[in-house]
């Protein structure tokens, strides 16, 4: 017979958004030491988003985000969704721009009528439509633009942060800049600090660069980070945790996170993960919020609290 508690525990999961897989691995979730979370689309929301505006000089960050998005409206890139997303959060008002044209692999260029929206440009007697450009390092180069020093220091710390630049010319000047990075999420802040104080540990597994992770991982105050680690060599990460002595869940989505799932004590399978994922897990969380890894420890430290 299945004990009570079990019973209602397996309930109440089902409530809180988690299907349950394997009951011993849940009872062991109270005792965990770590838990590794997957970095993209797990801690991140694993899509591009603008981190950062810098202008040159005279110019201001707003107008350069509308003139952004203006030349971008018409792109289908990442890129151009992530400026014009930042555009439409700010509440700004973006021109409408004309004559699109898409310089492969390189940006975007368009003509604006660039006094309608300037502040700075009270001086810029003109309405006439300017030709701007969209784009990054490429571009510069082959339009053979130099930055000046602000934007030359914005990107340099961009680029130690991993994070790529695109840029905004005009007149064969760049007055702006923005940073994009892959965006964390709100909810993983909350979950890591709670994590921390309910005294566990938080690590974090990604294939991305070292810079990417360090950056990541220094935002969310998380205590170790694995970068630039091969889909193959996942589980092994798990496997080191587990030779210290550790008690280890991996929380990840993805085919890669199969391995390390299976390997783990806890494996967690988060959001909308694909079936490999669910298939390598004990636990299923239906959501795609890191809080719910907070919810399933305190709930197994709640069900088996009296059963030692
Ligand atoms: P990738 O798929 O690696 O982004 P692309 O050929 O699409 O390669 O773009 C290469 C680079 O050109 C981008 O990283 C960016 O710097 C620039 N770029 C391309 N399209 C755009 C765009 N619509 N807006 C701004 N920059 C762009
Ligand atoms: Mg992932």
């Amino acid at each position: 017979a299945v004990p009570l508690v079990v019973a209602i525990n397996t309930s109440m999961a089902a409530r809180n958004g988690m299907l349950i897989r394997d009951r011993i691995a849940m009872e062991d979730a109270r005792n965990l030491d770590t838990i590794v979370f997957d970095k993209t689309g797990t801690l991140t929301k694993g899509e591009q988003g603008v981190v950062e505006v810098a202008t040159a000089e005279e110019w201001d960050e707003e107008d350069v985000l509308a003139l952004m998005a203006s030349v971008e409206a018409d792109s289908e890139h990442m890129i151009a969704e992530a400026i014009r997303t930042e555009a439409t959060d700010r509440g700004l008002s973006v021109p409408s721009a004309r004559k699109f044209e898409a310089l492969e692999g390189r940006g975007v260029r368009a003509t604006v009528d660039v006094a309608s929206v300037v502040s700075a440009g009270g001086e810029r007697a003109s309405t006439e439509h300017e030709t701007v450009y969209v784009g990054g390092p490429n571009l510069l180069r082959h339009l053979g633009v130099d930055v000046d020093e602000q934007l030359g220091e914005f990107a340099d710390l961009a680029g130690s942060r991993g994070q790529g630049v695109v840029y905004l010319l005009l007149d064969g000047e760049a007055i702006g800049a923005v940073a994009l990075a892959d965006v964390v999420r709100d909810e993983s802040f909350e979950a890591i600090e709670t994590l921390h104080r309910m005294g566990v540990e938080v690590a974090m597994l990604t294939g991305d660069s070292e810079d990417v992770a360090r950056a990541v991982s220094e935002e969310l105050g998380i205590d170790t980070y694995f970068a630039e680690v091969l889909p193959e060599d996942k589980d092994k990460k798990i496997v080191e945790l587990q030779e210290q002595g550790d008690l280890v869940a991996m929380v990840g989505d993805g085919v890669n996170d199969a391995p390390a799932l299976t390997r783990s004590d806890v494996g967690i399978a988060i959001g909308s993960g694909t079936d490999v994922a669910v298939e390598s897990a004990d636990v299923v969380l239906v959501e795609n919020d890191p809080r719910d890894v907070v919810s399933l420890v305190k709930l197994s430290r709640k069900s088996y609290r009296k059963m030692q």
